[in-house]
């Protein structure tokens, strides 16, 4: 049976006839037969065989085999030739298996010291002289070729049979393209790539030229090889020759030898046929790899701004921001492989997450203490107005609320205590600064229906419940001062958008909404003083259009835009942040990717270097010297980024319709380019524009997994479709060229910068869009947001306390809200608002994560609605809200950090008054909860995160992580509340966007300054999370294949309070009926089945590699599985043309 296998090339019948001419046929007839059940023995899917025979000591016996057999002359080939081919078969790397889509090679199971053992008995030797002595007999030649690539996939034993010559040797063997011997011919560029894995062979090819034969006989391959069927020595080849430019040498010379060109003319000859994939691949590589390392076009990798830190503070930063990109540097691994390196890669078995799990069970158990004095936690009873004994309902509340304009004058700054400060300081509010008028406002104010319960209604829904014109809760004429004054200091030049919209306004569909009902209401502020045409135009859409998106205010954010302090010192309001965004009216699907897309944007980068003379080259924008932009000619974009969260650095135009962007760092560092948000305008509609952000530096981003950038377009919201929506096409994220040192610099260590590149259409000509990350949610929307809901509710029922936490570095206020039921009057109600429990909420520590902001917004509409549940909500608990731990970062247009370029959320545990007064304050606020027994029931941190989908979190639990990290301690002596799983389980049941597989309750080390890690150990807050929302979307649950919107992260945010309401099911307030209601799961039922799990690391990327993963990681490439051999050793010429391939 096992004969049937036999793939030896001689026949039976012509063996029998030689062997009767032999002398001792019987042993030989043995000796074919063991070596016919080997054979069959190690055919492929046979891995435990091959193992069992290499441990066994197989390869030395078949090696010393070979070289008894070939002592013994005239040599015997019906025994070397199958004895060669289980020697390679034992030493080669790979076995063909199926996967899911395609055939493939999988590494497997193979001896890799056959090289060195073969070496050392000798077989090494007897291999060469046989091969020198067969020429030219190619049966005889190949499998000798064949044994010394897989001997020579040890580089030792490469260098040494380098060094004999037989490099040399066996490049000679190497022909143009041929039909005859195609065998011989792809044994000798399989050994030839073998060889040149050894430094050395590559060093001694690049000095004797090696690389242009090499090209030559490629370009001679690829352009006869027209049927494809020798697709193997093309590929060897290329294996050839990108083994020679893994050296600076090798890629020099590759250059020189117009290699760039041979490649990039081949692989686009090649097209999208599957066969010459594996070709394409290789080359692309291989041109990806020499295209030459460039710096970024910049002068100064540091931000183009600067912020000058309080003195005091200076000896805080550690190392300035020059060290920090070492430091960085080091800590990302994402630096350019050294290809001069010697030093060979071992695998080794240490797991970096399971290592940075904390396993210390002192740093395990929650362990409350004070970082401060327990008297200096007192100045935070200010920030606890509803603990005050002093509280009188509603009516009174007026009052309070004077009272709380006062309080707030005495705001933390950043460096001085509370008490300290001037009570001036709050003056510049000009909202607020008539205590008067502010008490007129209110008593005015009536009560208004909240928004419908689940935000996320389609906008005619939302807007029954909205308040309407918020306006008249100011004193109009000094609003029209205001804007006046503004108008005069440049600050709002939105008629500048208008006056560039090439549209007549008056036509567009705007004109079916009725203006009379909003007669009355003042101009807008971009039309005073502006042109005729537009103040007309801009007044009624205005009118037309402020209504419909809810909580939001033109004349409101403008005065809030005004208080805002940036360190760019920008004098202009984005449109989408002034006119307001609402979510479109459907979900947008994830972007699907065809395979070879992102190859193609890599063939355009690369035709830059082949031919320079086609790329424009001409810089459109720049921040930093815009003088020397040029002036392109009237098919040019005009970029713009001098706004609020805007960050466009530079702007080169590349081609027609191509343009190269260059984000700026975040403002003291040179690093954490990810958020971008910027304007274009002088487009023209119908053509596809390619926009490249070249300076990316996470090494994978969702935008290969469906996610696409979003678009705000003026002329779309003037018709009165004012959204922020998914846009682009052709959407791909690859390691780019540029890093942060030159090819020519040395010592450094240089960080690769990757590419996003995107196509946009644009609708309409001339018109002016917005492009962000994501859906942007300024400072000011913020402000704009706390001060229409404080507006709109009912003071009876909410209670609803905006204060300021402390001013930022930047000198802007960080808000912190309180919100819960209005007491009423009778003693024993009071009593119990007096002992609701605490939950604190914060979020948008991390700039760029504009998304948490929205999952924000949508806790904060709800727990201000007349939802039930957020009426329970609000009897049972105290809300405190500090809804952007980061202004400064978010104003500034950063990503990741403060103006101390500091990541704040790595400060949690020993916070600088003067350097992080958010968290110094946030944590100082949680401290004094504690010391008067108050410890928050939860704690929840909102961010973003840009490499999973869904919605999940992360939270602390002492067991999973001692079972994650397989420590010794005996866990079923330890008590853990398992408390902790209650809102990820509720959440799992409610929350469409969240999934509790992605969640995470481990506590890492290098984790351990988050706010999470520290709430939960030193606060003593077992509930203690952060939230992440995806930047992309769902793979799971109702928003299955669909991208993520402002209305599913804001639903998030409702049904995260929802959640809050399985932790107190059984409170009296909240009636039974709520409970069914609210499909929250059986919570007891569930905790009883807690289990002995965990169900991911906190570390590992969940998606699957990238579909075009081999380009993608350019670096990697170096150690792929070998392509099948063809071990037949027959020279039937005749049956030639079906062997090689
Ligand atoms: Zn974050």
């Amino acid at each position: 049976m096992i004969m049937v296998h036999v793939r030896i090339g001689l026949s039976c019948a012509d063996r029998r006839s030689r062997f009767k001419k032999s002398c001792n046929s019987h042993d030989l007839q043995s000796t074919l037969s063991i070596l016919q059940v080997l054979d069959a023995l190690l055919s492929p899917g046979t891995v435990k065989r091959i193992n069992y025979l290499i441990t066994k000591g197989g390869s030395e016996a078949l090696l010393h085999t070979l070289v008894n057999v070939m002592r013994i002359h005239p040599l015997d080939y019906e025994v070397i030739l199958p004895l060669m081919c289980l020697i390679v078969k034992v030493g080669q790397r790979g076995v063909l298996g199926l996967c899911v889509e395609s055939v493939r090679w999988h590494p497997r199971n193979h001896d890799k010291k056959v090289g060195q053992k073969a070496q050392e008995v000798g077989a090494l030797n007897e291999i060469l002289n046989l091969m020198k002595c067969s020429l030219p007999q190619a049966n005889y030649v190949t499998p000798c070729l064949w044994a010394i690539k897989v001997c020579a996939s040890s580089v030792t034993v490469g260098a040494a049979l380098g060094k004999s010559g037989i490099t040399r040797f066996v490049l000679n063997l190497l022909s143009p393209y041929t039909t005859r011997n195609t065998k011989a011919v792809r044994a000798a560029t399989e050994a030839l790539s073998s060889l040149l894995k050894s430094k050395w062979n590559s060093r001694r090819a690049v000095e004797c030229g090696y690389i242009r034969r090499l090209l030559k006989l490629y370009d001679d391959w690829h352009q006869r090889d027209t049927k494809n069927k020798y697709i193997p020595i093309q590929r060897a080849l290329l294996k050839c020759i990108k083994n020679i430019t893994n050296l600076q040498k090798g890629k020099e010379a590759f250059r020189e030898n117009d290699g760039m060109r041979v490649l990039l003319v081949t692989s686009q000859d090649c097209g999208s046929s599957p066969n010459l994939q594996p070709v394409t691949r290789l080359a692309t590589q291989i041109m990806r790899k020499c295209y030459p390392k460039q710096r970024l076009p910049l002068l100064s990798l540091q931000s183009c701004f600067s912020f000058v830190l309080p003195n005091a503070a200076h000896s805080h930063v550690m190392g300035g921001p020059s060290e920090t990109l070492q430091e960085d540097v080091a800590a990302k691994g994402n630096e350019e492989q050294d290809d001069e390196d010697e030093a060979e890669n071992e695998e080794s078995g240490f797991s970096e997450e399971e290592d940075d799990l904390e396993t210390d069970l002192s740093r395990l158990k929650p362990n409350p203490e004070f970082d401060r004095p327990v008297e200096e936690l007192k100045q935070y009873e200010i920030l606890c107005p509803e603990l005050d004994g002093y509280f009188q309902g509603s009516d009174s509340d007026d009052q309070s609320l004077i009272q709380d304009n006062a309080s707030c004058s005495m705001f933390f700054g950043p460096s001085a205590p509370l008490h300290q400060k001037d009570s001036r300081e709050w003056q510049r509010d000009s909202v607020r600064e008539d205590p008067e008028k502010q008490h007129n406002l209110f008593r005015n104010r009536k009560p208004r229906q909240t928004p419908a319960s689940s935000p996320g209604n389609e906008g005619e829904n939302v807007s029954k419940g909205l308040p309407k014109n918020h306006c008249t809760h100011y004193d109009k004429a000094s609003i029209m001062n205001h804007l006046k004054e503004n108008m005069k200091q440049g600050l709002l030049n939105i008629q500048r958008d208008l006056s560039r919209i090439n549209t007549d306004l008056q036509n567009t569909k705007a004109q079916s909404v009725t203006s009379e009902k909003y007669a009355g209401t003042p101009g807008p502020s971009w039309a005073i003083g502006g042109e005729h045409k537009y103040q007309n135009t801009g007044n009624k859409l205005v009118k037309m259009w402020k209504e419909i998106i809810p909580f939001h205010d033109q004349y409101v954010y403008t005065i809030k835009a005004e208080e805002t302090k940036a360190v760019s010192g920008y004098k202009t309001l984005a449109f989408p942040d002034y006119w307001g965004h609402m979510p479109p009216r459907y979900q947008e699907p994830l972007m699907s990717q065809w395979n070879g897309g992102q190859r193609a944007k890599v063939f355009e980068d690369i035709q830059r270097f082949v031919n320079p003379g086609d790329v424009l080259n001409r810089v459109v924008f720049d921040t930093e010297s815009p003088s020397l932009v040029m002036s392109g000619d009237d098919t040019s974009l005009n970029f713009f980024s001098k706004f609020e969260s805007g960050n466009l650095r530079k702007a080169i135009q590349i081609r027609k319709y191509e343009y190269d962007l260059i984000m700026n760092a975040d403002i003291n560092t040179n690093l954490h380019h990810q958020w971008f948000y910027f304007e274009i305008s002088g487009m023209r509609a119908g053509i596809p524009y390619r926009f490249n952000v070249i300076n990316c530096e996470k090494t994978n981003s969702q935008f290969n997994y469906g996610m696409q950038p979003v678009m705000y377009s003026v002329h779309e919201a003037l018709c009165g479709r004012a959204h922020w929506v998914r846009v682009g096409s052709d959407i791909y994220y690859y390691k780019n060229h540029y890093c942060t040192r030159g090819a020519e610099e040395k010592g450094q260590k240089a960080i690769a910068y990757y590419t996003l590149t995107f196509t946009v259409t644009f609708q309409h000509s001339k018109d002016v869009c917005y492009l962000a990350y994501h859906y942007p949610y300024t400072y000011s929307a913020l402000m704009t947001h706390l001060h229409l809901l404080e507006q709109s509710l009912n003071p009876d029922q909410i209670y609803f306390k905006h204060q300021v936490l402390c001013s930022t570095l930047g000198g802007n206020n960080c808000p912190v809200i309180t919100i819960t039921a209005s007491p009423e009057p009778q003693p024993e109600k009071l009593q119990q608002f007096w002992d609701r429990q605490y939950v604190v909420l914060t979020g948008r520590v991390h700039p760029g994560e504009s998304n948490a902001s929205w999952v924000m917004k949508g806790t904060l509409e709800f727990l201000i609605s007349n939802n039930p549940i957020a009426c329970c909500l609000r009897d049972t608990y105290i809300f405190k809200i500090i809804p952007m731990l980061n202004p400064d970062g978010v104003i500034n247009g950063c990503h990741r950090c403060s103006l101390s370029g500091e990541d704040l959320n790595r400060q949690w545990s020993e916070p600088s008054p003067d350097l992080h007064p958010t968290i110094y304050h946030t944590k100082g606020l949680l401290s004094y909860m504690r010391s008067i027994g108050r410890i928050p029931l939860v704690f929840c941190d909102y961010h973003g995160h840009s490499r999973k989908k869904n919605v999940f979190m992360y939270g602390c639990s002492l067991k999973e992580t001692l079972w994650q990290s397989k420590s010794s301690i005996d866990t079923a002596t330890l008590k853990e509340d398992i408390g902790y799983r209650a809102i990820p389980r509720a959440l799992e049941k409610i929350c469409p966007a969240f999934t509790i597989s992605r969640c995470c309750f481990l506590v890492q080390k290098s984790r351990e300054a988050t706010a999470r890690v520290v709430v939960w150990r030193e606060i003593g807050v077992l509930r203690s999370y952060t939230m992440e929302s995806t930047y992309c979307g769902c793979d799971q649950g109702k928003y299955n294949g669909l991208q993520i919107g402002t209305r599913e992260l804001e639903e998030t945010g409702a049904k995260f309070c929802t959640a809050l309401l399985k932790l107190k099911k059984d409170v009296f307030s909240c009636s039974t009926w709520l409970i069914q209601n609210s499909s929250l799961p059986d919570l007891d039922n569930e905790l009883h089945n807690v289990k002995h799990m965990s169900h991911s690391n906190v570390c590992e990327d969940d998606e699957p590699p990238c579909p075009e993963e081999i380009d993608y990681y350019t670096d990697n490439c170096s150690e792929e599985e070998d392509d099948p051999i063809d071990l037949t050793t027959e020279a039937d010429e005749s049956s030639e043309d079906e062997l090689c391939c």
